[in-house]
C-alpha cells in the first residue's frame, strides 16, 4: 500500500486530500457538494460513480457533521471501494494445464504499454518460480520484437519470433507449439495495436485468436489501456472488445495521471474488470488492481 500510495500520481491522492477537506467543513453547503461533484469528475470516476457516491455522502451528511477526520477517511474509503467494483473476479489465469501451458494474449493500440506490460507479467511470474515464453505476434515492426527481446532477456525468458512482415498467426502458434514442447507454464503473445482499419484490426487479432486456440482454449486476453488518454481510451477499447473475447484490462501509466477514477468508467462501460496496474517504467512496476488499497491510497 505505502509502494502504491507513493507510486500513484501525487495529485491523485490530493483528489483525496481535497474530498477530506470539503467533507469536514462544519455544514456543507450546496456549493460544497457542487465541490465535491467536480473533484470526483475532474478525476474521471465518471457521471454514474460521481452522482452514487455523492448521494451516499448526502444521505450521511447528518453524521458527516459529527464525524472525526478517521470517520470520514473511511467513509470516503468505502464509498470509493464501492464504485470501484469490489466483487468483480480478477483471477490471473496464467496457471498450466495437463499437457500444455497457459496462454495469454495481450492487446491494445500501439504505446498504450504492452510490451512492457508482457515483460513485467513475465518478471512476476519468473519471480513466483515459473516458467514463461513470450511470443512476438507484432511481425509489422522488426523494432517491435526487438524490444520485446530486450524485455525477454532483462527478465530471463525465451522470445520466439518470425520474420518481418510474416504472419502474426503463425508466430501466435509457434509460441505455443514451443512451449508445449518445452513444458513451460505460461506463454504470453505480444500482438501488434496498428489501429490502420477497424476491420483489419479485428480480423488480424480474431485470426491469432482462433489459430492459437488449435491448440486449447486461450486463458486470458489482457487488453492494455493507457490511463493518460482518458475517456477517448475507453472509447477506442470497444474495438478491441468487439474483435476479441477480453478477459481483463491492465490499466497503464497511472503513475503519470491525475484520473485514476479512469478504472471506474473502464468497468463500467467495458463491462471488465481491470486486473493489473502499471505503475511505472520498471519491471515491477505491475500491482493487481485491489479496490480497496487503491481507494485508500487515493484518499491518502
Ligand atoms: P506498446 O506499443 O503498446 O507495446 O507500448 P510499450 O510497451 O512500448 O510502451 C510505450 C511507452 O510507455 C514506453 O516508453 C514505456 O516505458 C511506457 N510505459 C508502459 N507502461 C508504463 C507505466 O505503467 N508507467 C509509465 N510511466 N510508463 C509506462
Amino acid at each position: 500500500l505505502v509502494r502504491l500510495r507513493s507510486r500513484l500520481a501525487r495529485s491523485q491522492s490530493s483528489l483525496g486530500r481535497g474530498l477530506l477537506t470539503v467533507l469536514g467543513r462544519e455544514k456543507l453547503t450546496e456549493d460544497d457538494w457542487e465541490e465535491i461533484e467536480e473533484t470526483l469528475l475532474a478525476a474521471d470516476i465518471g457521471v454514474a460513480a460521481t452522482t452514487q457516491i455523492v448521494s451516499r455522502l448526502r444521505t450521511q451528511s447528518m453524521v458527516l457533521a459529527t464525524a472525526t477526520g478517521e470517520d470520514l477517511r473511511q467513509l470516503l474509503v468505502r464509498e470509493l471501494t464501492a464504485v470501484l467494483g469490489p466483487d468483480l473476479d480478477r483471477t490471473l489465469h496464467t496457471d498450466r494445464h495437463d499437457g500444455r501451458p497457459a496462454v495469454v494474449l495481450v492487446v491494445g493500440v500501439n504505446g498504450a504499454g504492452k510490451t512492457t506490460t508482457v515483460g513485467k507479467i513475465a518478471r512476476s511470474l519468473v519471480g513466483d518460480g515459473k516458467t514463461v515464453l513470450l511470443g512476438a505476434a507484432d511481425t509489422f515492426r522488426a523494432a517491435a520484437a526487438d524490444q520485446l527481446e530486450t524485455w525477454g532477456e532483462r527478465v530471463g525468458v525465451l522470445t520466439v519470433r518470425g520474420r518481418e512482415g510474416g504472419d502474426p498467426a503463425a508466430v501466435a502458434f509457434e509460441a505455443v507449439r514451443t512451449g508445449t514442447e518445452g513444458e513451460v507454464d505460461t506463454v504470453l503473445v505480444d500482438t501488434a495495436g496498428r489501429l490502420h482499419t477497424k476491420s483489419g484490426l479485428m480480423d488480424e487479432l480474431g485470426k491469432v485468436k482462433r489459430v492459437v486456440e488449435k491448440h486449447g482454449p486461450v486463458d486470458e486476453v489482457l487488453l492494455v489501456l493507457d490511463a493518460t488518454t482518458g475517456q477517448n481510451g475507453v472509447v477506442q477499447a470497444r474495438v478491441f472488445t468487439e474483435a476479441v473475447h477480453v478477459t481483463g484490462v491492465v490499466l497503464t501509466k497511472l503513475d503519470g495521471t491525475a484520473k485514476g477514477g479512469i478504472v471506474v468508467s473502464v468497468q463500467r462501460e467495458l463491462g471488465i474488470p481491470v486486473k493489473l496496474i502499471g505503475l511505472g517504467e520498471g519491471p515491477d512496476d505491475l500491482a493487481p488492481f485491489e479496490p480497496e488499497a487503491f481507494a485508500e491510497a487515493i484518499v491518502g
